[in-house]
């Protein structure tokens, strides 16, 4: 069977619903629930093995709402709250499994997570991506990317012989040498928060679809998935896609194959 992702959170750092906000696609999260996103991670699994992307703070529902009890290493794009929030969490797992997890990211993300919670790293193995390293089957390496008003965060190019492709959560406007890890891609998954963020460009730090189709007629993975998605946006709209892009939910899982 080919390896699979599984999407466990598609939502913001503030997820869908967001507490303070009574919006349509907020009301519909908390009634039917179409557009209920957490926070975003996602799961490769392939045989036995499983590899987290992200550990966001909604990370012990995540495992739970697919049947995990445990990973076996962990991918790190950047060191923001709602992509490492449940590193704690996992730690104090590991405190009573007494089985460490591996946590790779460039060493400037281990540095920073190092700093936030300095307790950690009796529990997990820091693991510096420098150069290509081999997860699961796949030759892994991150790339530094341009965050915005954020600042800088990592993509990550995961490749198999037949099949490429990359996870970039947090990104806008990339530069041209940022771009070229996203040649020659069977799958793109890219954070977009919004269809048209008409916020000022300095004040953001996503891409919005509109943008990110244009970054896809340039680079043309063979498929692509938006993730990271606000309040912004309604599953149930009909946004004008190509048929090679899906907007990702919860829970949804693809073939890496
Ligand atoms: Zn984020
Ligand atoms: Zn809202």
């Amino acid at each position: 069977m080919a390896a699979t992702l599984t999407f466990l959170g598609t939502g913001d750092a503030m997820g869908v619903p967001r507490v303070y906000c009574d919006c349509p696609v907020c009301t519909e999260a908390r009634t039917s629930g179409r557009n209920r996103r957490r926070r975003p991670s996602a799961l490769v699994r392939d045989g036995g093995g499983c590899l987290l992307i992200d550990c966001g703070p909604d990370w012990r529902l995540q495992m739970e709402s697919v049947g995990l009890r445990a990973v076996d290493a962990v991918l790190v794009t950047h060191p923001h709250h709602d992509h490492i929030g449940g590193l704690p969490e996992l730690a104090d797992a590991v405190r009573w499994t007494g089985r460490p997890v591996p946590v790779a990211a460039a060493p400037r993300v281990l540095a920073e997570i190092q700093a936030r919670y300095p307790w950690i790293g009796q529990y997990l193995v820091f693991t510096p991506l420098i150069g290509p390293a081999e997860f699961l089957g796949f030759r892994v390496t991150a790339w530094e990317v341009n965050h915005g008003h954020n600042g800088r965060s990592y993509g990550l190019r995961l490749e198999r012989p037949g099949f490429a492709w990359a996870y970039v959560p947090d990104s806008i406007h990339l530069s041209p040498a940022e771009r070229e890890p996203l040649r020659g891609l069977d799958l793109l998954v890219l954070g977009t928060a919004y269809y048209r963020e008409e916020a000022p460009v300095a004040t953001r730090s996503l891409y919005d679809m509109v943008e990110a189709l244009a970054l896809l007629a340039e680079v043309r993975p063979r498929r692509a998935i938006f993730t990271h998605l606000s309040h912004g946006v309604d599953l149930r709209e009909p946004y004008p896609l190509p048929p090679e892009v899906t907007l990702a939910e919860d829970g949804m899982t693809v073939p890496l194959a």
